[in-house]
């Protein structure tokens, strides 16, 4: 295989309030070690010449199964007490997609919304019918309760003292944690994945940006790769994955400029929250946001680097 491009992935672990005071130096430790054990899964797949679809898939599974984020094991709770997962993931080289809504069984969700890349008449399925067509198609299911952790429980009761339709519009602290990743591996493909439980106490059958393509995840090998983390309903209305593409391809511009223009313009017009990771068909990467913080990292081939972040460039 020739070498035309050096593989980059990056990987965010959500956005929002999170500050020096409230997190402490255990939870910061345990935080960076999965997020180094997500790096890791996805860069053994590209320095072996494998692709950014595969790379972000095992990214995203490794953080979908800490109990760090919100995804996968240790997502939050709806208002019912529930898991109601979300994933997507786009290909750039195809534009081919896939995504799963309110699943309450898959046990992880990106495998499945990718699963579904290439179907013609399929990309987004939601609910039950998600959960059947899993469970025909031999993607691991578990109970419920198997989502379930002490953490996400405290942060529903939590919401829940406030009123009983709380969400993080009430309470700036119901932390996010909604996990992502893109990659761009050594033929220059690029591939973004994004998975989510959600906001806390959500209604049940909200469906947020994660889900869906052009919000909260998007991949095209002629601009770059995104995918997103923050009140979703913002994020569908600013359409910030696409728009960041959009901007690049239309509109002429970097990637930097791009996603300038999106989260810091656009987004935070709207009073929209939260924040992006990309990579460009150049291998350039991005974190943009408008939180206090992102938990995030990227490992470059080129840069032989490999690092870990939550506030502004300080490395942890
Ligand atoms: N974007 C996710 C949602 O609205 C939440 C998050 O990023 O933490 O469902």
């Amino acid at each position: 295989m020739t070498n035309k491009t050096p593989f980059a992935l990056c990987i965010h672990g959500g956005a929002g309030v999170i500050t020096p005071e409230n997190l402490s130096p255990t939870d910061k430790k345990m935080i960076k070690e999965d997020l180094i054990l997500a790096l890791n899964a996805g860069e053994e797949i590209l320095a072996k010449g494998g692709n950014a679809v595969d790379a972000v898939t095992a990214a995203v599974v490794a953080l979908e199964n800490s109990i760090h984020f919100n995804a996968g094991k240790g997502a939050v709770y709806s208002r019912e007490g529930k898991h109601l997962l979300e994933a997507s993931i786009m290909d750039g080289a195809t534009l081919e997609a896939g995504s799963v809504a309110n699943s309450m069984k898959i046990k992880n969700p990106v495998l499945f919304a990718k699963s579904l890349l290439g179907y013609k008449d399929l990309i987004m399925i939601s609910g039950e019918a998600a959960d059947n067509l899993a469970e025909q198609t031999n993607h691991e299911l578990v109970e419920n309760h198997y989502f379930d952790t002490d953490f996400r429980k405290k942060q529903f009761l939590e919401a829940k003292k406030i009123s009983e339709t709380a969400t993080f519009l009430d309470h700036t602290n119901l932390k996010m944690g909604t996990v992502g990743a893109v990659a761009i591996d050594r033929n220059g493909s690029i591939a973004a994945a994004t998975s989510t439980g959600g906001m806390t106490n959500k209604l049940d059958g909200r469906i947020g940006d994660s889900a869906i393509i052009g919000a909260g995840t998007y991949a095209n090998n002629k601009t770059c790769g995104v995918s997103c983390t923050g009140v979703g309903e913002y994020f569908i209305r600013a359409t910030v994955s696409s728009m960041v593409s959009n901007l690049m391809e239309f509109g002429k511009m970097s990637l930097d400029q791009a996603t300038e223009v999106t989260i810091k313009g656009h987004l935070t017009k709207l009073g929209g929250e939260g924040g992006l990771i990309a990579i460009d068909k150049d291998g350039n990467i991005n974190f943009s946001y408008n939180s206090q913080g992102m938990y995030r990292g990227f490992v470059c081939e080129k840069k032989k680097e490999k690092k870990v972040y939550i506030w502004d460039n300080e490395e942890v």
